[in-house]
Parts: structure tokens; C-alpha cells; sequence
């Protein structure tokens, strides 16, 4: 099967995603990309994660045409090739209705530096893009357009989408930016949060690139996140 790999592992991530709580019911999607083909492996659309099997998973290429496979893609498909056309690093994109995120995105608000592990966004402030409807052309415009070079974004009234160099840290930085909403609201809940100045998450994200297991002798392994 074309893409064996990455299909498996999106049907691994949408479990994790569906049980760790940032996607209810069939909301969100996930998405590799393979620079080598030029296509990408994308949750199919409406189909339960825990559901989900590795045939399920539909390949295509960036110009929205299916490659292979049995079912529907994801209605989000534009949304997921937006990132990969302007982001040359981006290998992977995860999508949720998180409920804290959501609750930013609801109220058209950005994610601020209440905490630095914002930092792994690698911006101080993740936007939120202005409101268009799910599954449409222009809500893909949109989300490029007002995430610059943050590799997180709010959807006004949806949810959240992040990218990475692999589906783990893609996948990390979402679990990352639904604690920052999270500690966002709950600090506004009590008071006015302290934002971190632009040149203390310059120094952290400076740190960023030492954090962790960053020998290139050590075996690799999934990185979460940062
Ligand atoms: P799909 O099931 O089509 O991926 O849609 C879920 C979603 O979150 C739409 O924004
Ligand atoms: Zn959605």
C-alpha cells in the first residue's frame, strides 16, 4: 500500500489525539507530508479515529487530486496543503477543536506568551486567522495568511492547526498550545496574566534548540515537542 507508513501513523495519532482528549467525536484531521512523492497521507473524513484503519487513510497530491484510496479525505485537505506549499520544512499538520484553543478561537483572540512554551510555536503570539467556513478554500488563505511564521494557528470559531518537521512534535505543539489557552484562561479567570517580553521568548526559543536529546549519536526517536 502506497505510503504504508505514514498511514499507520496517522491512525496511531488520531487514536492519541481522540484519547487525550483534543479531538471530540470526529473533529480535527492529521495529516504527513512525503517529500519524496510530492503527496500527502491525510485522515479520511467523518470516520471515528478509534475506527479508523490504515486502507481508510487517503494519499494526495498538493494540488488536491486523490491518489489513492477508498474513501472521502479529509474536508480539510486545503487547509493541510496551505502549509505544506508555504512552509518547506513542514512534514506534518494536526487539526483540533482542543476545547481551550477553541475557546480562544471562539472569542477571535491570540494565544500569548502566559507561559514559554509558547516558544515551541516558534513566535511569541499565536494569531488567530479571521473566520471562514470549515472545509473552504478561503479558510486555508486565511490561516496561512495570519499565522507568518508561527507554526501554530487559531481558526476564528473552529479550532486550532499546527505544524512540525514530523507528526510527533506536530502533534506536541498541539498538546503545547491547549495548555497555553488553558493557563491563558485560567489567568484571566483570576486576574491579568503576565505576557512574556518578545525579547525573553526570543532568549527561550534561542534554548529551544539545545532543549533535549539533541546529540547526533543518540538513536532517534518521535520527538514530542519544542
Ligand atoms: P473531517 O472529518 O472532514 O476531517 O472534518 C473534521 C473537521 O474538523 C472539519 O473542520
Ligand atoms: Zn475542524
Amino acid at each position: 500500500m502506497l505510503l504504508q507508513k505514514e498511514r499507520e501513523m496517522i491512525v496511531e495519532y488520531g487514536k492519541k489525539m481522540s484519547s487525550s482528549g483534543l479531538s471530540k467525536g470526529t473533529s480535527g484531521n492529521i495529516s504527513i507530508f512525503d517529500a519524496e512523492t510530492g503527496y500527502m497521507a491525510i485522515s479520511p473524513s467523518g470516520i471515528g479515529y478509534f475506527e479508523t484503519m490504515p486502507e481508510d487513510v487517503v494519499i494526495m497530491d498538493l494540488e488536491g487530486n486523490i491518489i489513492d484510496g477508498i474513501r472521502k479525505p479529509s474536508s480539510e485537505h486545503d487547509l493541510h496543503t496551505v502549509f505544506y506549499k508555504n512552509k518547506p520544512d513542514a512534514r506534518a499538520v494536526v487539526h483540533t477543536h482542543s476545547n481551550f484553543c477553541t475557546t480562544f478561537a471562539c472569542l477571535n483572540m491570540p494565544l500569548q506568551a502566559v507561559h514559554y512554551v509558547i516558544g515551541g510555536a516558534g513566535a511569541a503570539t499565536v494569531p488567530c486567522a479571521e473566520y471562514a467556513t470549515f472545509g473552504s478554500r478561503e479558510l486555508a488563505e486565511n490561516a496561512i495568511k495570519a499565522c507568518g511564521k508561527s507554526k501554530a494557528v487559531l481558526l476564528a470559531n473552529h479550532g486550532l492547526v499546527t505544524c512540525g518537521p514530523n507528526l510527533g512534535k506536530a502533534f506536541g505543539l498541539a498538546v503545547n498550545m491547549e495548555f497555553i489557552a488553558e493557563m491563558q484562561w485560567r489567568g484571566m479567570a483570576v486576574g491579568k496574566p503576565v505576557v512574556l517580553s518578545d525579547e525573553e521568548m526570543d532568549h527561550v526559543m534561542d534554548e529551544f534548540k539545545s532543549y533535549g536529546q539533541v546529540s547526533k549519536d543518540a538513536p532517534k526517536k518521535e520527538a514530542g515537542s519544542y
